[in-house]
């Protein structure tokens, strides 16, 4: 395609550059299936681990506020140091997780969905349409403080005002023998912009919002979280009608036996446990975590997309070694035509969404008609049409049905 008739990205779209084996299909797919077609402007921030050691972690803030200023991002996985890659990469300190920096910055939630191809069925053989969890990733167990108790002895919660009112207590048990004590919390304003990360992402993706918490047990905390949600739907319910979608409460129970009946094709907003617990299912019902998505949404309706896998280190140090590798792009390929898609939505630029569809039913169709990563090879149906392929030649074959889609 000669440079003029490249399609124009209209607003600059941020770019956060990984570690690995990711790092390695990063380029590909950029090299392969973006910039030969885009005339696309982007705010680079290289996140590989040694440079946000070089720069003190500075490019991870950076890079956030870049994704704030501009409304999209699009991020590569990313090496979460541990005390074995502070020795690997001889960092300075295990620095935090890139993805939790950036969460906490944009005060987002994030939410995952299956891509779903015709040859790949999912365990649960009633659904059609992919389940997108969209999970609180504050509080509960997860910023809980416990208590092993050893003998008898009373325990209680106690609150002290800020203000100097009057302190409350209450018992949670008098304790006869030696036992255990878990105190958890979360407050308004995370659960708030929880809600409304969740309201957007479904309008957004027009799917109907169900939410769950087990209510009737908990009459105070959980209750708490579907009053937010409430009230938060009462602003957003002439939307949903207009977008033919719907905002569904149940109990947690009942959701559960629900969903494992259902066609899929919602958005199912949790609590963070809930989420941890069923967001894995999920991803493993439906056969490769290299086949899941993930998009991290402010309440402010900014996006960053990413793979929801790792960078998978085994497959890179195969790479290292100088042996062919069958690892599966389809994620990072999602993750660029996520961002390319919200980005002509926001700029009023269908050919950019056009071209963003095009890449993914190229990428299905690649998937469809039996070429493969090995992941897939394990799960996809008996068809002796499917072969595996090595990590460039499906990034090849997927750009050959992108150029037959783009010049038919
Ligand atoms: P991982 O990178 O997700 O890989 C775990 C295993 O899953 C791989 O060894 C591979 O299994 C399979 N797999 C994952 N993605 C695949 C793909 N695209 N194609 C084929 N197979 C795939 O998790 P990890 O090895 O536990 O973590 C590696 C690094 O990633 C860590 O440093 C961690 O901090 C980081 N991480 C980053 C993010 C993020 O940035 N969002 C998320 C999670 C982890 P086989 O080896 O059996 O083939
Ligand atoms: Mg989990």
């Amino acid at each position: 395609m000669s440079e003029k008739r490249k399609i124009k990205v209209k607003t600059t779209l941020v770019e956060l550059d990984g570690d690995e084996m990711t790092r390695i299909m990063w380029r590909m797919v950029k090299d392969t299936l973006i910039f030969p077609y885009l005339d696309l402007d982007i705010a680079y921030y290289d996140l590989h681990v040694k440079h946000r050691d070089n720069t003190d972690d500075r490019v991870t803030i950076d890079a956030a506020e870049a994704i704030m200023q501009y409304g999209v991002g699009v991020k590569c996985a990313t090496i979460t140091p541990t005390e074995d890659r502070v020795r690997e990469y001889s960092l300075k300190k295990a620095w935090k997780s890139p993805n939790g920096t950036i969460r906490s910055l944009l005060d987002g939630t994030v939410f995952r969905t299956p891509i779903l191809t015709k040859n790949i069925q999912p365990t649960v053989s009633t659904w059609k349409k992919p389940i997108t969890i969209g999970r609180h990733a504050y509080g509960d167990v997860y910023n809980n403080v416990e208590m092993r108790v050893d003998g008898p002895g009373l325990a209680e919660i106690l609150f002290t005002p800020a203000d100097g009112g009057r302190p409350v207590r209450r018992t949670i048990k008098e304790f006869d023998g030696p036992g255990i004590v878990q105190g958890i919390h979360n407050t308004d304003a995370s659960i708030e912009s929880f809600a409304r990360a969740c309201f957007t992402y479904a309008l957004d993706q027009k799917t109907d919002l169900w939410f769950s918490t087990k209510d009737t047990i908990s009459k105070t905390y959980d209750a708490h979280f579907r009053a937010i949600f409430d009230r938060e739907h009462e602003s957003w319910k002439d939307k949903f009608r207009q977008a033919g979608i719907e905002y569904f409460f149940t109990l947690i129970d009942d959701a559960v036996a629900r969903i494992m009946k259902s066609e899929g094709g919602m958005l199912w907003a949790l609590k963070n446990y809930d989420g941890d617990v069923l967001s894995d299912m999920i991803a493993s019902a439906n056969g490769s975590l290299a086949m899941m998505t993930s998009v991290l949404v402010s309440p402010q309706g900014v996006f960053e997309y990413e793979a929801a896998h790792g960078t998978v280190q085994k497959h890179y140090y195969k790479h290292l070694k100088g042996e062919e590798t069958s690892t599966n792009s389809m994620a990072l390929i999602f993750a660029w035509s996520g961002a390319l898609r919200k980005r002509g939505e926001l700029d009023g630029t269908p050919d950019v969404v056009v071209f963003a569809n095009r890449i993914e039913a190229a990428a299905l169709e690649t998937v469809e008609a039996g070429v493969m990563t090995g992941d897939l090879l394990l799960v996809a149906d008996r068809n002796p049409q499917n072969r595996k392929v090595s990590t460039g030649d499906f990034i090849n074959a997927v750009a050959e049905n992108l150029q037959r889609k783009l010049y038919a």
